[in-house]
């Protein structure tokens, strides 16, 4: 087991890790419901973290994930719902999980 990534928002986590899956990688979540658990950790404490479940996939895994573009240094679909930017590469919104709608 290799941790890969991190992030305090499950949605971009959950993307990354389908991203993941789709090339065939097979990972892992924890900490997954700590934010609601635990009210009094900050939120610093409360970062999902994904797991590579085969060390040799770690490489690979890492790669995909630089190959993303952030909402923040790429724009590339704008959610219906709440008008927030996401990367090409997410099925859903990061923000509020809304799926992606094609715009003409
Ligand atoms: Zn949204």
């Amino acid at each position: 087991m290799k941790l890969v990534f991190q992030h305090e928002n499950p949605i971009i986590v959950g993307n990354i890790k389908n991203i993941l899956e789709n090339i065939g990688v097979k990972t892992q979540l924890r900490n997954e419901y700590i934010g609601g658990a635990a009210g009094e950790l900050p939120p610093t404490d409360t970062a999902i973290e994904l797991w590579v479940v085969n060390d040799r996939d770690e490489e690979r895994a890492l790669s995909e994930i630089d190959n993303i573009n952030f909402p923040s240094s790429s724009i590339d679909w704008y959610c219906k719902k709440c008008g927030e930017v996401n990367a090409a590469s997410f099925e859903i919104c990061w923000n509020c999980g809304s799926e992606r709608a094609d715009i003409a």
